[in-house]
Order: structure tokens, then sequence, then C-alpha cells
């Protein structure tokens, strides 16, 4: 049976009072956006959102749906004319699809035209008549029923649903403010921009890159990791930050045990002053406390003495498992594991101090220029739009690598 519409019902924004209205009409401008290439309407009014599929497949429509933040659950319905002999028609053809024997189902309606001829009491003693006489061995069932067969009278029609799927809850991204994300091509960064947008936070993607150290693989890595993340939001800023002439000054200069400290403060003061020119309200990272040597609370002190910026860590109390069970969750393990280096694996000195002092991080700072490094490297930033549809690592270099 064709549906003729998805109806969305909010999550959490149902409760934010005066911000109820900006919140609805960005999630639907965001579940507009995922659902650019079909040929849908979609209508987010106060209560409940109708996408009107006119003949596109539902179950596509749901797929994008359910990785859209800020929706409780969905179903597909089908809209009948105000009419007992024409509800009837459409359960029936509804019913056959799902039905197997001993299933049970209970009728559960709500009316807000109350012209209708039928009230509640009516239309769930009629139409649960109709199956129990028109199918063999089914039955009725209050109580958690197999399935529950929904109807809502309203001044426009009927509309006609047997199942509700789950949304993906969170918040519509872009109702949190606009935030810069520190990404890498590791593990953990895509896990904690997600969850940075779950929370609905837009965010742009900075990416500090070593060439020729680190090569056009590693970045493009990165990119597809983004492509797997537009998902959730549509297209996400990409900024490349080249940091070759930093680091070899850095490595020159600094004595081994601050390498790792003085790096991450040059990316932190480049991401500050990106951030500010951008209007990004804060700084996400995915660190993890003890994690490796550069995650401990002294290196974390010593590293956001550079920034008043706000830096967020959605991953903090994260076990590296819990990490590992949402990066497969929303599909970026395999890319994430992908054997290519990153510009902080080969500057990492033999053994970086885990407990840096911050007094003597910001002296061995003095040591480099970094006024001028960190201002030649924001005017060498490169931006790219990355959309749900682009591909930056070859296929075939991708599936040999799976294979090792
Ligand atoms: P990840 O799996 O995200 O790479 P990690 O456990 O490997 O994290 P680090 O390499 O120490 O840890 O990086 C810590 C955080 O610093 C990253 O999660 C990311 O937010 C940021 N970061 C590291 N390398 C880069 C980079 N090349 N460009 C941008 N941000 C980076
Ligand atoms: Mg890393």
């Amino acid at each position: 049976m064709k549906y003729s519409e998805i109806m969305v019902r909010y999550g959490e924004l149902s409760t934010k009072g005066r911000n109820r209205k900006s919140f609805i009409d960005r999630l639907g401008n965001n579940v507009r956006n995922v659902l650019n290439d079909y040929n849908v309407e979609v209508k987010a009014n106060h209560d409940r959102m109708h996408i009107i599929l006119h003949d596109e497949d539902a179950k596509e429509i749901m797929n994008k749906l359910s990785n859209i933040f800020g929706i409780e659950n969905y179903s597909p319905v089908v809209k009948v004319n105000l009419n007992i002999d024409d509800l009837k028609k459409v359960v029936l053809n509804l019913f056959k699809e799902i039905y197997h024997s001993k299933i049970s189902f209970k009728v559960d309606t709500k009316r807000s035209n109350h012209n209708f001829e039928y009230d509640t009491y009516d239309l769930n003693k009629l139409i649960g008549e109709t199956l129990l006489n028109n199918f063999d061995d089914v039955c009725v069932k209050m109580k958690n029923p197999d399935v529950t067969l929904a109807l809502d009278v309203r001044n426009d029609g009927i509309y006609v649903s047997l199942n509700k799927y789950t949304g993906a809850w969170g918040l519509p991204v872009g109702t949190s403010g606009k935030a810069l994300m520190m990404i890498s091509g590791g593990i953990d960064s895509p896990v904690a921009a997600y969850l940075a947008m779950k929370r609905g936070v837009k965010v742009e993607m900075i990416h500090f890159y070593s060439p020729p150290y680190t090569s056009e693989l590693a970045l493009n890595k990165t990119k597809d990791l983004v492509v797997k993340l537009t998902k959730y939001c549509g297209p996400i800023t990409f900024i490349e930050v080249p940091f070759t002439k930093i680091q070899e000054e850095i490595k020159n200069k600094v004595p081994s045990g601050y390498l790792m400290t003085i790096q991450r403060r040059a990316m932190l003061r480049i991401a500050d002053i990106i951030a500010h020119k951008r209007k990004d309200l804060a700084i996400f990272t995915g660190e993890s406390l003890g994690q490796v040597a550069s995650q401990t609370l002294e290196s974390m002190v010593a590293i956001n003495d550079v920034t008043k910026l706000p830096v967020l860590r959605p991953l903090i109390s994260m076990d590296k498992n819990e990490i590992i069970a949402i990066a497969k969750n929303i599909d970026t393990y395999g890319l994430s594991i992908l054997p290519y280096e990153d510009c902080c694996t080969i500057f990492t000195p033999p053994s970086p101090k885990t407990k840096p002092n911050l007094l003597k991080s910001r002296e061995f700072e003095k040591l480099v220029d970094f006024d001028k490094l960190c201002e030649e490297a924001v005017n060498n930033i490169k931006l790219t739009k990355i959309s749900n549809n682009d591909k930056y690592i070859d296929n075939k270099i991708n599936e040999f690598n799976s294979l090792l």
C-alpha cells in the first residue's frame, strides 16, 4: 500500500516554551536540507510535521529521517477522506500487509474533528470489528498488542498508521549555536562531532595537516569521515590548516618533553583565531581523560591557556570501548582505523610530559615566533563545503586497505 505522508512527532523541543517556534522552523529546514534530492513537501506545523510523499518511497525517506536530531518518532501514514467506507478499505489493505495468524491488535483513535459523525468509541469498535470479521485467527489485545492501528481524525481527513519508529532524539542541529570542531582522522573526534550535533550544535570542522609528512590520503580520509557526518545535518564546512612549518619550528626549538603540549597550544591558538573570525562560540575536541599522554587534566590546563573560548570535550569521561561502539553505530569506525599517518603521531616525542607545567609551557612557547607562524597559517587555510554525495578516497584504495 502506498503511504501518502510521514507524520513526525517532535522530541525534547516541545518543552522549550517561547523558543518552540524557532526550533520547529529549524527542524523543518534541516529536514528539507536532508531530503533535498526528493520530491517531497515538508510542512512543519506547531504540533507535528507532515512530509507529503508525492509518490516517493516511504522507506527511503524514513531512513534519512532516522538521523535527524529533534525527532522523537515518526509514522508512515495514509490520509483518507472523512468517510467510513473509505476508511475501512484503507485499514483492510494496510492490515493485509502485516497480517499473520494469531496477530493481536488494538485500535487507538484520536479525534480533534468533533463534526465527524463517529466518535472515538464508535471508531475503535467499528474498525476493530471490521478487522475481526475479515481476518482469521486475530484477536484484540489492549496491553502490548503486536500492532496498534492509530487513527487520527482531523478536519482535513483521517490519518491512518500502523507503525511508529523511534527517531534520533536530541535537538535540531543549529538550535544550540555554531562551534568549531577539531577533527583528526582518528576514532574519537568524529564521535565527539556527532555528540555535539546531537545536542543541537552546528559544527564546522578544522583540520591540521602537515605535508609531506602526512599524505593526501590522510587528508582525504578525514574529509570522508566528514562526509559520513553530513547525514545528521547536511553540508559541513571543512577548514584545512597547513601545519608543517609550525611543527618543524616546534620540533627544532622546543625540548622534546614539551613538543606535544606546544603543538596543541599552536593548534588551539589557530582554532581560536578562526573561531573568532567565523563567529563560532566554542571549540570542540575528541579528547577523553587519561586516554593518552596529552589528555590529562594538567595537560588540558596547559593547553586551554591560549584561548578564552569554552573548549568542550564530549568524550571526556568515556572509555575507549564506549567510544568505539558509537563510532561503529555512526559508521565512522571503518574509515577511522585505516592506517594513514596523522600529523601529531609523526611529531610525537618518545616520552611526552604527561603533567606539563603551565609556566614552563608559556616559556617554551616563546622560543618560537608563534604570532607570525599562526598568522601565516590562518592566511593559508582552505575551505571546502563537504556534502553527502562527495567521495574523497579512491574506492579501490579503500577496499584494499580494509583487507589489510
Ligand atoms: P582522535 O581519535 O580524535 O584522533 P586521539 O585519541 O587520537 O583522538 P589525539 O591524537 O591526542 O587523540 O587528539 C586529541 C584531539 O585533538 C582529537 O580528538 C582532535 O579533536 C584534536 N586533533 C588531533 N589531531 C588533529 C588534527 N590533525 N587536526 C585537528 N584536530 C586534531
Ligand atoms: Mg589522533
